[in-house]
């Protein structure tokens, strides 16, 4: 196996994730099986943020598709990528490696509130670390914490697995004539709204010159085969 060519990378894991075949929550072999593959990551001498969603328990824009305000169900969300970071945080210490959960929205009974520095010393020190609450405001998703952290923090790169191996012209799902991208630009995912993630987190991404990899989540070889290359992805950078 080679070795991975970073050094700090930040992982943005969505809610669903942690789902596995259910609905809303977390399903224990899910979690545990992404919480072996971070630990196996760490192992192998990366320094690890993660950045969790919460699409398994609350979104804010489908709380307020019911009713509710907005802020208020923006807010549940983040509550919800509180609960995934100590579930998956848990799990990582379970799996044998020292974690670190910081908090975007103040809870400081629950977990240390969020600074680049304190982070960046918890990395340095071998802790991974996951930051929960999004980026402490509403109108935001997890995808753009996760390009904001991966700045604040200076990581080498932002990997976003998904449900295919890449960037499509189209979602390859539905669409046969959907073409995959090996690299593409940041230009290009905005202009054609590639839907990869949200335009703020492109764009904050290419403002920094942060580079991005797309790929499968379900690829058996999974993290560690991205980051040396066994594995395929879209570069976006
Ligand atoms: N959220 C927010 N601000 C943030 C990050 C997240 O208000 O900075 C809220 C928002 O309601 C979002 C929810 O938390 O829908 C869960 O995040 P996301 O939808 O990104 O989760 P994922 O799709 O990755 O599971």
């Amino acid at each position: 196996m080679g070795s991975p060519a970073y050094k700090r990378i930040l992982l943005k894991v969505s809610g669903e994730v942690l789902a596995g075949d259910q609905s809303f929550g977390i399903e224990p072999k899910f979690l545990h099986a992404m919480a072996r593959q971070i630990a196996d990551a760490q192992r192998s001498g990366l320094q690890i943020a993660i950045v969790i969603g919460a699409g398994n328990i609350f979104r804010g824009m489908a709380v307020a598709a019911k009713g509710a305000d907005r802020v208020t169900g923006d807010v549940m969300g983040m509550l919800g990528t509180v609960i995934n970071s100590l579930a998956l945080g848990d799990a990582i210490e379970q799996a044998g490696v020292p974690v670190k959960v910081y908090t975007s929205v103040p809870m400081p009974t629950v977990a240390d509130t969020f600074t680049a520095r304190d982070a960046t010393a918890a990395l340095a020190d071998g802790y991974v670390v996951v930051c929960a609450g999004g980026t402490g405001n509403p109108f935001f998703t997890t995808d753009t914490a996760a390009a904001l952290k991966a700045i604040e923090l200076r990581c080498d790169v932002l990997l976003k697995g998904t449900k295919v191996d890449g960037v499509y012209s189209a979602d390859p799902r539905t669409d046969p004539a959907a073409e995959r991208y090996e690299t593409v630009s940041y230009e290009e995912v905005i202009a054609r709204n590639l839907q990869v993630m949200d335009t703020a987190a492109f764009a904050l991404a290419r403002d920094n010159g942060l580079p991005i990899l797309v790929y499968a989540l379900g690829d058996a070889d999974g993290l560690m085969g991205v980051l040396t290359g066994r594995t395929r992805s879209t570069r976006v950078g």
